[in-house]
């Protein structure tokens, strides 16, 4: 066969192909300016105005998001919160959402605390369960299903095909937050999600310097008009040098997920070798209860996250304070790798196991990242 498209892996690592007219430079500059020169007739030089609006830093690392997802359009948010944030909002008093259990720990905080005070009705169900959707979906009340696959930190497995179904059957959107996939491996919107959430802070800039979230919506409509109203009549928007250094880390997603995927794999099947782990939770394993799932809609390998049980909280404190190359730290998708004992952190009401530790898998040497575990077990 012919080949007439260029691959999403090249066109992100040149930035989309793109360089100055003027100056014909390869790497975008950075447009600090808050504010743009209007003409004589009052219209705008490409209808930018204002950055709460528009910034044209934005513009390129936006339009790569949203063809990295195989989306219509992307709008850019000053976190990974943000974004989730934004979804809530366009909501309506008396709607009702579904959430999985496992979603994001600081997505559940703000659905606890603050949606069920506007009248909106929440209902959570096991991670992954069709048949407990199934009785949650309220026909023409249900706005709503959240999708988190893998989700954090048990990595349970949710089929997005068979979800979207069921929710759009009921009449309710579907949104999908892909950090911990990223679009490398999975693109929910071919499998018939509405909108791709991401911390961007995560994966996508993969260095652990950037504070960014991104929504990618499949189609133009109604409701995506009011979450790009939300963005700039609220303003949680990036600045332009983050905007920036986001696209410059995005551009070796790729091969930092080919790295990962490799070492996270390789250390999975370490732990799951090793006397003093009771339990490994990674997609990957063939013993995994999602992995024929994670299988069908995971594309090229399993990703960086990998949790280990050790029975005990005593024993989970004392292997995260023992490793030298693991970095003790919370977040993930960083090119170094990171250890966290995640129910302290969650603090009181966390649903998370004590005696759980959570590993980010990095881009280090594999042999380097399994000797640190090695020693830091010996005498946990
Ligand atoms: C970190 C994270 C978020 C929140 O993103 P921030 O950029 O920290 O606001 C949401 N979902 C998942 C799965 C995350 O890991």
């Amino acid at each position: 066969m012919k080949k007439t498209e260029l691959s999403l892996e090249t066109k992100t690592v040149q930035g989309l192909g793109w360089f100055d007219g003027d100056t014909h430079s390869l790497a975008p500059p950075i447009y600090p300016s808050t504010t743009f020169l209007r003409n004589e007739d009052l219209s705008y030089h490409n209808d930018v105005k204002y950055t709460r609006s528009d910034n044209p830093t934005y513009n390129q690392v936006s339009r790569l998001l949203a063809e990295l997802e195989n989306g219509y359009s992307s709008q850019l948010f000053s976190s990974g919160m943000a974004a989730a944030v934004a979804i809530f909002q366009a909501l309506k008093k008396g709607d009702h959402i579904v959430l999985p259990q496992g979603v994001y720990g600081g997505t559940r905080h703000w659905a606890n605390k603050y949606l069920i005070n506007w009248g909106i009705d929440v209902s959570y169900i096991p991670d992954g369960d069709a048949s407990a959707l199934s009785s949650a979906l309220i026909s023409g009340k249900t706005k709503l299903v959240w999708i988190e696959t893998p989700s954090n930190p048990n990595w349970n497995i949710t089929d997005i095909k068979s979800f979207s179904e069921m929710a759009h059957a009921a009449g309710s959107m579907v949104i999908c937050d892909n950090t911990i996939a990223t679009p490398v491996l999975t693109k929910p919107i071919d499998f018939g999600a509405d909108i791709v959430l991401h911390s961007a802070t995560k994966y996508l800039n993969g260095h652990g310097d950037v504070l960014m979230g991104v929504l990618i919506t499949e189609s133009d409509n109604e409701h995506w008009q009011i979450i790009k109203r939300i963005a700039h009549d609220g303003g949680a928007l990036p600045g332009s040098f983050e905007s920036w250094l986001l696209l410059r880390g995005i551009r070796t997603l790729y091969v930092r997920m080919e790295r990962i995927n490799k070492n996270a794999m390789v250390i999975a099947e370490f732990l799951q070798s090793h006397p003093k782990v009771k339990a490994v939770y990674y997609p990957g394993l063939c013993s995994f209860p999602g992995h024929d799932v994670a299988k069908k809609q995971m594309n090229g390998g399993f990703g960086g996250m990998i949790s280990i049980r050790l029975g005990n909280k005593e024993s989970a404190v004392k292997l995260q304070g023992k490793t030298n190359i693991f970095r003790r730290a919370t977040s993930l998708g960083t090119v170094e790798s990171l250890i966290e004992h995640r129910a302290s952190y969650e603090g009181a009401g966390s649903p998370v196991p004590d005696d759980l530790i959570r590993l980010s898998i990095g881009i280090e040497r594999v042999d380097d990242l399994i000797m640190d575990l090695e020693q830091a077990l010996k005498d946990t």
